[in-house]
């Protein structure tokens, strides 16, 4: 409503996007920018160097090329390079027409891919933008290649024309991906408070049958429903519509993207074969509508897209979606309790044995983001040493924090708190574009809030948020009746080494891991073992023999061969540290009444519970 108010007071205020695709079977989009200037005498344009929900810099101007820069009549004008992203356009009061070739080859969250089949595009990635104009609506038109069927889905705001799609400001235009192809189309309604009705919509581009789309839309809906459930309402679309993008296709690239009001999911997989998969980042890209989107650390708002964004609550906004993605996929019955638990499993292994614990807490690991999230670089890092993914760890962190809340208090829960955030820091407020963000402060004292309990927040932040405890999941999960144990009891351990057969033998690697014994030994990438307790070791079933015929506490003469020198050490063998985490009733054993109601009040169905 606002925005056809925008759009029909101020149409000369409007920055416009034609795109076309005189080139898609070699990956090219012709994009013409019209830039109204209001007077100015330079214009910045500026290709992003940054992408929201991705922290690393990705200098999308690496793939813009055939940059022509004119006014609208077409006479030239002046332009200064200063660095590679921006063009400094002397204007002089002319409006700027700025107009380029984008090569783009990579479908994912972050990246934009044309090829004849699809033109899927991430904004910051595609279009050109320039300083000052950032309030300015935004208007596009696509002109699809000759013969396609391609249509346009997005959540851009449409217009009569289907190929025409607006957006109030840039910011909201940057957050807007677009798939056009000829994708399958399935929607549903979801009903909340006061009589709100919000559409949810898949596209689907694929290779699959109908049969398999139905299936994988009936479990979405599901999924959806479960996480309505924890937050008693849908994010409150800005237009009463979530639209899922979703491309699995043999040529895109595995990857899952929040924005605003969509998500753009990406596989190479197919859903005859990854379904449970790819529903668990379909959960996790829905559950940042809430968690991300809408409840939203201080320290990314707004998103600045020449540098890159840092954030310390990269644990809570990405690891406690970690944690919800699968736990709405369980509770919405698409995974068993033994299925669930080895997820679970994978994060306490994670969480408790990772070296990177050592030198940060979740809060600092999250401001690793930029040196990790798809950045890429050629000189090697220790990270297999030093980071622990603030993913797993956040999710380690809201698994511990939901079972010490449901045992500790009554009635309180993580779904609980999740909802008090929604309620402070992202119902959206009345007055459009109002936006309120939290920091890590806000979380340990609305926690404190909602337990009752400042001193329990403050104790539980401490420890595990800005300390780097691990949590004693052991006595968490006996709670619901699982057990946590020692996954290989009385095998030998020499820590992860990975052996690459040549002619000779057998080369090392990748790293080792600090606190394992092969690690202790001396042993590093790139080393050769010559021997092990006497014997040739030259591949990794010879090296699985050998640690299968010791028991840990045993001393192995080990021989190995590092940057030109022979060395000679003991590799003393310890006991595996990794645990499963399986259902009492497995083992043999019966929960008690206790942990049954615990079970089923943690991974049972909530979304008969929404409003
Ligand atoms: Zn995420």
């Amino acid at each position: 409503m606002l925005l056809a108010l925008l759009l029909a007071l101020a149409p000369t205020d409007t920055i416009r996007y034609a795109v076309s695709f005189p080139n898609a079977a070699h990956h090219e989009a012709r994009i013409v920018a019209d830039f109204p200037v209001g007077g100015r005498d330079t214009l910045e344009v500026w290709m992003s160097r940054a992408s929201p929900g991705r922290y690393a810099l990705h200098e999308f101007a690496k793939n813009v090329y055939d940059v022509t820069v004119t006014d609208p009549s077409g006479h030239a004008l002046r332009v200064v390079r200063r660095d590679p992203y921006r063009w400094l356009v002397v204007a002089r009061g002319r409006a700027v027409r700025f107009s380029y070739t984008l090569f783009g080859d990579r479908a994912d969250g972050t990246y934009a891919q044309i090829d004849p089949t699809h033109a899927h595009l991430n904004i910051p990635a595609s279009f050109a933008w320039a300083r000052g104009l950032e309030s300015r609506p935004v208007a596009v038109r696509f002109e699809p290649p000759a013969g396609s069927a391609w249509r346009v889905a997005t959540q851009l705001v449409a217009t009569a024309d289907p190929l025409r799609w607006a957006a109030p400001d840039l910011t909201y235009f940057m957050d807007s991906p677009i798939e056009l192809s000829d994708f399958a189309l399935r929607s549903w309604t979801v009903t909340g408070p006061a009589g709100r009705i919000d559409t949810i919509r898949l596209a689907l581009h694929h290779e699959g049958t109908e049969a398999e789309l139905d299936a994988f839309a009936g479990d979405l809906e599901k999924v959806v429903a479960e996480q309505i459930g924890i937050f008693g309402e849908s994010a409150r679309f800005d237009h009463h519509v979530f639209t899922f993008l979703a491309d699995y296709l043999p040529w895109a690239s595995g990857d899952g993207m929040e924005h605003r009001n969509s998500t753009v999911l990406s596989a190479s997989g197919a859903l005859a074969r990854d379904a449970v998969l790819l529903l668990r980042t379909a959960s996790h890209e829905f559950f940042h509508s809430w968690n991300m989107e809408r409840i939203r650390s201080a320290e990314i708002e707004p998103f600045d897209f020449t540098r890159a964004d840092p954030s310390h609550g990269l644990w809570f906004g990405e690891g406690f979606t970690n944690y919800y993605d699968r736990l709405a996929v369980r509770r919405a019955g698409l995974l068993s309790d033994s299925a669930y638990a080895v997820l679970v499993a994978a994060v306490v292994n994670d969480v408790t044995l990772a070296p990177g614990r050592r030198f940060f807490s979740p809060m600092e690991m999250s401001l690793q983001a930029p040196f990790v999230d798809a950045a890429t670089a050629i000189d090697p890092t220790n990270q297999a040493n030093t980071f622990l993914s603030y993913y797993t760890w956040g999710a380690g962190v809201g698994l511990a924090l939901d079972l010490t809340l449901r045992g500790r208090f009554e009635r309180k829960t993580l779904d609980g708190f999740m909802r008090l955030m929604w309620e402070r820091f992202g119902r959206p407020p009345r007055r459009y574009g109002l936006r309120r963000t939290y920091t890590v402060d806000d979380l340990e004292r609305s926690l404190g809030e909602y337990a009752g309990d400042a001193a329990f927040a403050r104790e539980f932040f401490a420890r595990y948020v800005r300390g780097r405890e691990a949590p004693d999941y052991g006595a968490l999960l006996a709670q619901a009746g699982f057990l946590v144990r020692p996954s290989q009891p009385g095998a030998a351990f020499a820590g992860a080494l990975e052996l690459i057969p040549d002619s000779a033998g057998a080369v090392v690697g990748s790293g080792t891991i600090a606190g394992t014994p092969i690690y202790a030994a001396g042993v590093e990438a790139g080393d050769r073992i010559l021997s092990a307790a006497g014997t040739p070791v030259r591949s990794e079933p010879e090296w699985t023999a050998l640690l299968a015929a010791h028991a840990p506490g045993d001393e192995v003469p080990l021989v190995f061969r590092q940057r030109g020198r022979e060395v000679r050490a003991n590799l003393g063998l310890a006991p595996v540290p990794s645990v499963d985490v399986i259902p009492m009733e497995l083992a043999g054993e019966t929960p008690s009444e206790a942990q049954r109601a615990f079970r089923t009040a943690w991974l049972g169905s909530r979304a008969a519970l929404s409003p």
